[in-house]
């Protein structure tokens, strides 16, 4: 499968002056992240609020400037290239928004509303843009009657759809989807998903998926991110980040998540202690003040993302003392 996107070691920080102007933090929001995204591939990028997953959303979609690192496009260095060519292949990114209220003009019809990017970025004749908005919305199943009206007269779960049928409409290879259930109903949310899977597979579209739910980054996920303060802490495909955790963030994460089976039963843990703040963030690893396995190394230096086989990464001081044992014959890191 070719890569559509590729993010190599993508920074965004941030100057913070103090209420008093007295001192000056730097907010390390993204903190070298580093992935790519292939066709027809699915990326989950999950963890708490204030952990990067939207700024890196932001910093693909140019809506931000990163402090340093590199985003391609098929290739293509989208912060170095010509703003005519931006131009040119900023139909290729789209987004889904989180809050459907908000990401539609009230003011303009659904036609309207799927006809400006078919306008602006020139996918089809003008004679023919009736026809391709009755497609749109046949694609994310909405009546093709609905065309002239307005979005307050949809469901938050329609309006939903109308937001999809725009992202679509200019024929993207990559979606950004930042929370796109987040804001509806539990009973809408699983038709909206399987939506867009639908449409992955339909459409050969790759996504980036953000969200804080980890059922939801299940249910979509070909592989899946974990972050924690700025930085990708694990990494891997689905099936290793839900059956086999590597990282004392994500399998507290997974323990902390409630199972939507009244069947199962299984005491959730708590995640010990806050988020620290981005502006005073602690020495060496992150986790540490919040880890249950931290050991003094832990205090003094950040561990690196270190491979384990079959695409899985790990950020941890345990794991690389486990590889540095398996380097001289006593482990094999995969059994970590
Ligand atoms: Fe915990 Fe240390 Fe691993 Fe960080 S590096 S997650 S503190 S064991």
């Amino acid at each position: 499968m070719s890569k559509i996107i590729e993010v190599r070691d993508l920074n965004k920080h941030f100057e913070v002056t103090s209420k008093m102007g007295l001192k000056t933090h730097l907010v390390k929001a993204v903190n070298g992240v580093s992935f790519n995204v292939s066709e027809g591939e699915t990326l989950g990028l999950v963890g708490e609020s204030g952990c990067g997953k939207t700024t890196t959303g932001k910093l693909i979609l140019k809506l931000i400037k990163p402090t340093s690192g590199e985003i391609y496009l098929e290739g293509k260095d989208i912060n170095k290239i010509s703003s005519k060519e931006m131009r040119r292949i900023r139909k290729d990114i789209q987004v889904v928004f989180q809050n459907p209220y908000a990401a539609l003009d009230p003011k303009m019809t659904i036609s309207d509303i799927l006809s400006e990017p078919l306008s602006i970025h020139k996918v089809v004749f003008k004679y023919d843009y009736e026809k391709e908005v009755k497609r749109l919305l046949s694609l994310v199943g909405l009546s093709t009657n609905d065309a002239q009206k307005f979005p307050h007269e949809f469901s938050g779960g329609q309006r939903q759809r109308i937001g999809i049928a725009r992202a679509i409409a200019t024929r993207p290879k990559f979606i950004i989807c930042d929370e796109p259930v987040s804001a509806l109903d539990v009973s809408v949310q699983s038709q909206i998903l399987n939506l867009l899977n639908d449409l992955q597979k339909e459409l050969k579209i790759s996504y980036l998926f953000i969200a804080h739910g980890l059922n939801v980054i299940k249910h979509m996920s070909d592989k899946v991110g974990v972050m924690y303060l700025g930085k990708i802490v694990e990494m891997g495909a689905e099936e290793d980040i839900f059956n086999n955790p590597r990282h004392p963030y994500t399998k507290v994460l997974l323990a902390s998540a409630p199972i939507p089976d009244p069947q199962v039963d299984r005491e959730r843990q708590v995640i010990k202690g806050e988020v620290p703040s981005p502006i005073s963030m602690p020495e060496g690893c992150t986790f540490h003040p919040r880890c249950e396995y931290a050991m003094e190394v832990c205090k003094k230096r950040a561990p690196v993302l270190l491979s384990i086989g079959n695409g899985h990464q790990v950020s941890c001081h345990l794991i690389e003392e486990k590889a540095s044992e398996a380097r001289s014959g006593a482990y094999d890191v995969s059994l970590v």
